[in-house]
């Protein structure tokens, strides 16, 4: 896939991040077809409908149990085949990244995480087959 399109869908992905309703931690993900056209886009934050209460808020193990990631919330946009390049501002996670290969992205580009609690998946990336690259903003 050319530079140009990874560096939209990072882009994209990080204008994305800026509406999660997540007030400490505002992930986004993009996620591109083969071609570059957009076929998906998400933020973290809680599903509709859950607001959390300033107490639940300030808790960060509550709150990432009531959390749905990015990707997540971009694969819902996709159908299975469809996605090639999913770019997200922060290494993903484990789950997601199974995820996001059970919807056949074959590639994943990412910003760097400052967090120790957000490594990159090199070694399941490489268990799935799927690339994955972190590119410094
Ligand atoms: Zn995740």
């Amino acid at each position: 896939m050319k530079e140009k399109w990874i560096q939209l869908a990072l882009r994209l992905a990080e204008a994305t991040a800026a509406t999660s309703t997540d007030r400490y931690h505002k992930v986004g993900c993009a996620i591109l077809r083969k071609e570059g056209s957009v076929c998906g886009i998400g933020f973290n934050g809680q599903p509709p409908g859950v607001d959390l209460t300033e107490d639940e808020a300030l808790h960060r193990d509550f709150r990432r149990r009531l959390t749905t990631h990015a990707e997540s919330n971009a694969l819902a946009f996709c159908k299975p085949g469809e996605p090639h390049l999913l770019a997200v501002t922060l290494p993903p996670c484990d789950r997601c990244l199974v995820d996001a290969v059970r919807y056949g992205v074959k590639i994943i580009v990412c910003r760097p995480s400052l967090d120790a609690a957000h490594p990159v998946p090199y070694e399941l990336a490489k268990r799935l087959s799927v690339k994955i690259r972190v590119i410094p903003v």
